[in-house]
């Protein structure tokens, strides 16, 4: 009954492409600041091929559905966060399987796997300031309140909450990784593009999953 279905993931893409395209100016302005001025556009084309995309193929499994996903963006978006959050969908859905539905756990795993497949590529510490400053939190959170006892929506706002504050945490830290990490010092005082659109990706799943 608790366990989270193919719509409700194709519902979470869909919000996610709803969320960059309707604050790609402001991902764009962070990405301004300490980056290139591009992580708005990047995400909003991004998704919008992957809506495209899942749209003609009709993914009949989690696994089929996630790795579509995960090599559109890879395809579609150049940068460190078309590979880094292709990464992360591509892992999703191998370790989620060919299933039509998960529960609390495969979710929580099929996260994890995901999280581990960006820190492979990626190679990004806790602060660092990166996406992996939202994701990080925001995994753990899931797991603690589904060890808990909680169902996965339950879970999945402690996880949007966790990723906010993870988001808000990047603020004062020296960037060390991707074009950020050139500015050094001069990276501080500005949210991480990177953490904030990560920090959307879990709010649009909680959102899906209060339907
Ligand atoms: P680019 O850095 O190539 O301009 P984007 O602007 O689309 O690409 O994405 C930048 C975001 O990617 C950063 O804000 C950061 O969160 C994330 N990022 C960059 N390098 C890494 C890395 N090595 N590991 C994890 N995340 C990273
Ligand atoms: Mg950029």
């Amino acid at each position: 009954m608790d366990n989270v279905t193919l719509d409700t993931l194709t519902d979470w893409l869909s919000r996610f492409h709803a969320a960059v395209t309707e604050r790609r100016d402001y991902l764009t302005e962070l990405d301004s600041a300490i980056g290139d001025a591009e992580h708005g556009a990047n995400m909003a084309r991004g998704m919008a091929a992957v809506m495209a995309k899942i749209d003609v193929a009709r993914p009949g499994t989690v696994d089929e559905l996630l790795k579509t996903v995960g090599m559109t963006l890879v395809s579609s978006v150049g940068g460190a966060s078309g590979p880094l959050y292709g990464t992360f969908f591509l892992r999703m859905g191998i370790a989620c399987g060919a299933v039509c539905e998960l529960t609390p756990e495969a979710l929580g795993s099929g996260l994890r796997a995901g999280l581990d497949g960006v820190l492979q590529r990626g190679k990004a510490e806790l602060g660092d300031k990166t996406m992996y400053d939202a994701l990080f939190p925001a995994l753990e959170a899931y797991a603690t309140a589904v060890a808990a006892g909680s169902g996965a929506p339950g879970a999945i706002d402690a996880a949007a909450d966790a990723a906010r504050l993870g988001r808000d945490a990047t603020v004062p830290m020296v960037a060390r990784k991707g074009r950020a990490s050139y500015l050094g010092e001069r990276s501080v005082g500005h949210l991480d593009p990177g953490a904030t659109s990560a920090a959307m990706l879990i709010s649009s799943l909680a959102a899906a999953m209060a339907g």
